[in-house]
């Protein structure tokens, strides 16, 4: 039986530490669970949240309608060749538990977004990524529910529309699709990928196994990023932006040091935390919130009890990269609820 509670506080289920009450909260274990959850909702009129492990939220006071926590559970090898394998993995598991399961088993792909916090449904919403690799090129389904009448289907890769820290699951068209499983194509020749530069310096030698690249990653971002356990944090509050040439050129001869990374024929990809960093922002802290030490594009939070804290502060980060660099910055994690 289904337990949903009323006014439930959210402040230890997101890695911003952020207090927050839910008007309806249920954690559902099973597909008919969360079936019978979006029932529920759909009787109240309620709009659906989901939550897996929070590290992309931004929760403001108050999230009305009902917040589904996904804890549905396992994993299952649908298909094994001499080269790969499919294995389906549900959506509550933990992603860095499946990255570790998966190289234990010698199923490889997975080592370079080793350590990203949250969950496997959560995985495809943002297109993860990490030293270049996105978990689109390993995707063979997404198994989703359709929260407005219960409906079952599977999504192929092309049909989840990924792109950089984007996919279907973020637009009007796919809001309403509650991921609950997601298949992995994964190989069994050992694959490594350290083509991102701060890899190749951790893994110089060309005899490297995906073990080695896994224990890289994991060395890497701990020297980098700080733990979400010990400082609330959501990784990267800000994504890179992309410009057009003739921008990414002209800034370019404004200020010959920034870093540029081609993204097409026309468009560049920069660097935020450059920017973040060339504006003397690191470390700085105000209203209980504080650029990392460690890293320019994470956002710590002190203090602070509430997202409005959390925007204030962050906001005049963002003015002063558009005041300088007339350059946009975007947030990366979700910012939901109300004030
Ligand atoms: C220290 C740190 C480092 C990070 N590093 C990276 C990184 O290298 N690369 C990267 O891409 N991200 C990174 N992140 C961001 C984050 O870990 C990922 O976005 C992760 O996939 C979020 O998973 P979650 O379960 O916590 O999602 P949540 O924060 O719970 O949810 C995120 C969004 O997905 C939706 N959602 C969650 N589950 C489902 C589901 N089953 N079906 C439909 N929608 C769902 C939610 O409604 C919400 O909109 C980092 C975060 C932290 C704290």
């Amino acid at each position: 039986m289904l337990k949903v509670e009323a006014n439930f506080q959210l402040g230890s289920l997101n890695t911003l530490k952020l207090e927050c009450i839910a008007e309806c909260y249920a954690h559902v274990s099973t597909t008919g669970e969360l079936r019978e959850a979006l029932s529920e909702a759909r009787q109240r009129s309620a709009n659906i949240n989901v939550l897996g492990g929070g590290s992309n939220l931004i929760l403001n006071r108050y999230l009305p309608g009902m917040t589904i926590h996904m804890g549905l559970q396992g994993r299952e090898l649908l298909e094994e060749s001499a080269d790969d394998v499919v294995v389906r993995f549900q959506a509550g598991e933990e992603w860095h538990e499946t990255v570790l399961w998966a190289n234990a088993e010698g199923y490889f792909g997975l080592e370079n977004l080793a350590l990203i916090p949250g969950s496997v449904g959560a995985a495809p919403v943002q297109n993860i990524g990490a030293y270049g690799v996105e978990i689109a090129q390993l995707i063979e389904c997404v198994h989703v529910v359709d929260s407005r009448n219960g409906d079952i289907r599977g999504l192929t890769a092309a049909e989840c529309c990924f792109s950089y820290r984007n996919s279907l699951f973020k637009t009007s068209e796919g809001k309403h699709l509650i991921i609950s499983a997601v298949d992995l194509r994964l190989s069994k020749r050992p694959v490594v990928n350290t083509s991102y530069p701060a890899l190749r310096e951790a893994v110089p030698h060309d005899a490297a196994t995906p073990s080695d690249v896994l224990t890289a990653v994991v060395a890497v971002r701990q020297s980098k990023l700080p733990d979400p356990s010990v400082e609330a944090n959501v990784g990267s509050f800000f994504k890179n932006p992309i410009v057009d040439r003739v921008t990414a050129e002209h800034l370019k001869g404004d200020y010959p040091d920034m870093p540029q990374y081609p993204v097409d024929a026309n468009t560049v990809k920069l660097s935020a935390a450059w920017m973040i960093d060339q504006l003397g922002w690191r470390g700085v802290e105000e209203l209980g919130v504080s650029v990392s030490e460690k890293h320019a594009l994470v956002v710590i939070n002190k203090s602070a009890r509430y997202a409005s804290e959390v925007i204030e502060f962050t906001d005049k980060i963002t003015s002063s990269v558009s005041e300088r660099y007339s350059v946009s910055l975007d947030r990366e994690p979700e910012f939901v609820g109300s004030g």
